[in-house]
């Protein structure tokens, strides 16, 4: 009894984990939702590549850093 809420929580865990790594693409267009997080990208102003992980996406366009989006 105690096994099957041991795995229950275990399954609860990662299916929060599931929706909590999905949630923050929710917004995206169709076309950003096809780019894997580790495909690289090019900055729009310095043509720095970046990971769309660590991309900032502003109006469909890459930057590398906030630095690049002002
Ligand atoms: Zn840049």
């Amino acid at each position: 009894m105690i096994l099957k809420l041991l795995i229950l929580a275990v399954v609860g865990v990662m299916i929060y984990r599931f929706f909590g790594g999905r949630l923050p693409s929710i917004g995206k267009t169709a076309d950003e939702k096809k780019l894997d997080d580790d495909t690289l990208v090019e900055c729009e102003k310095c043509s720095t590549y970046v990971t769309v992980k660590e991309s900032i996406i502003v109006q469909g366009k890459y930057y590398c850093s906030h630095e690049c989006i002002k």
